[in-house]
């Protein structure tokens, strides 16, 4: 070899002898033609099928699909659909993807946004041409639980698709798939990643029937996918997904009471709490409650920044599901939205100690409210 070749074939120690604990990471983008193996890394990848294998696991699915954006999953399923289908999805909907519904996909797909709370209005709503049902539960940023075994059963009469968005749960908390959905659509940005380093989205099917193939195609063919190293790493996130769950869900519920019991809270939404009103469907559907909640301060937005302003323990920021600690006023990202107060604070509960965390609201609250 002379070397230039050297430089190419040199580093690959592969045999057949070797056997690593970890999936190895396979940046390589191609594969020797061989029989059984894989072609090209934008339609298989041994990361990629590693995540893809153990997330259909984890959602009791048949396949997975793994994309570069919670944002790409859902285009994906959109994409799939034929042109002038009437799609149903909730009113408090991750508000990029409802932008990305309201923008790229109008004149499109015709989209209409519902209360799906109460399942009269998707039965109200159903039409000839309606083709998909996209359920959020919980729901970004108001914690509205939709029964998914209930209004799945209305789609299923009328020949609807259900998909459910199950990024706030987790499949540690829901099973959507069981309950009832087609798919289960992810943002491993949060929680499957946990650590705020990685983008990314994922959709299980129950089912390879033809929908399914269809948004194989856009996988493959769009091409939005994650790269080798990002579904090495969320595969490497999810090994200790429940665990952390479990941290984040008992600091959420210690939170939430914290906040219900404050005298400068007007109302805390956390379906956790035995006031919300999604309590009992929760209580029959999820198997814990999350760690994402919002509250309403008896305040204004300019006390609401000054609260986040003085907290030590929770970072200003948008986004969720990392092990550190988040909050924002949400209508500084949902500009303009009227379904979110000025007011409005929405808190990702980390997996410090919650009574740091607790502490360090009491004196926010303290400082601004002089209390
Ligand atoms: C963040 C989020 C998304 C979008 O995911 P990206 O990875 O940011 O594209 C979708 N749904 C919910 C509920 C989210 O929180």
């Amino acid at each position: 070899m002379k070397i230039e070749t050297i430089a190419i074939h040199g580093g690959n120690v592969i045999t057949d002898t070797l056997k690593p604990i970890i999936q190895p990471i396979t940046l390589s983008t191609t594969f020797e033609h061989q029989e059984g193996s894989m072609l090209y890394t934008r339609l298989e990848n041994p990361n990629r099928k590693s995540l893809e294998t153990v997330m259909a696991s984890l959602e009791g699915g048949t396949d997975a699909a793994a994309f570069a954006s919670g944002n790409a999953a859902g285009n994906a399923v959109f994409q799939a659909l034929p042109a002038g289908t009437h799609l149903i999805a909730p009113d408090d909907m991750y508000h990029g993807m409802k932008m990305l519904l309201q923008t790229v996909y109008a004149g499109k797909l015709e989209v209409q946004f519902i209360d799906l709370t109460d399942k009269e209005n998707l039965r109200n709503a159903i039409k000839q041409n309606t083709g998909l049902l996209w359920i959020e539960t919980p729901s970004n940023p108001l914690l509205k639980i939709s029964d998914i075994s209930a209004l799945a059963s209305i789609a299923k009469e009328n020949n609807v698709k259900v998909v459910c968005d199950s990024t706030f749960a987790t499949p540690v908390y829901q099973q959507a798939l069981e309950l009832g959905a087609d798919i289960v659509m992810h943002s491993s940005t949060k929680y499957i990643s946990g650590h705020s380093d990685i983008l990314g989205g994922i959709l299980v099917t129950k089912k390879k029937d033809d929908f399914w193939q269809h948004i194989k195609n856009v996988q493959g063919l769009a091409g939005a996918v994650p790269s080798p190293m990002d579904c090495y790493l969320l595969t490497r996130s999810i090994k200790t997904l429940p665990y952390r769950m479990k941290a984040h869900a008992f600091n959420a519920k210690r939170i939430a009471e914290f906040l219900d019991h404050h005298p400068w809270v007007e109302k805390v939404y956390y379906p956790g709490l035995s006031s919300h009103k999604g309590f009992e469907t929760a209580q029959i559907q999820m198997e814990g409650f999350g760690a994402m909640l919002s509250f309403l301060i008896k305040g204004n937005a300019n006390d609401a920044d000054h609260l986040i302003g003085k907290l030590k323990f929770f970072s200003n920021a948008t986004s969720l599901g990392g092990v550190e600690s988040l909050i924002e006023r949400r209508s500084k990202v949902q500009v303009g939205d009227p379904g979110i107060p000025d007011q409005l604070i929405r808190m990702s509960v980390g997996i410090e100690n919650h009574e740091d965390l607790i502490e360090d609201l009491d004196q926010a609250f303290k400082v601004t409210f002089n209390s």
